[in-house]
């Protein structure tokens, strides 16, 4: 249970790591992505993000 309640925080608000590698740095909150801007650039690949 209290993996669950980790796992309900960690989608809650406040949380600022990157879901893929957990730095918690330069991490895009933009896009509902949460992610930080190193694998920003290898997801962008897959989901055909643009540069805006
Ligand atoms: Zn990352």
């Amino acid at each position: 249970m209290a993996k669950v309640a980790l796992e309900e925080k960690f989608k809650g608000k406040g949380t600022r790591k990157c879901r893929i590698c957990g730095n918690a740095r330069a991490v895009i909150r933009k896009y509902n992505l949460h992610i930080c801007r190193r694998c920003f650039r290898e997801v962008a690949e897959h989901i055909n993000f643009r540069k805006y």
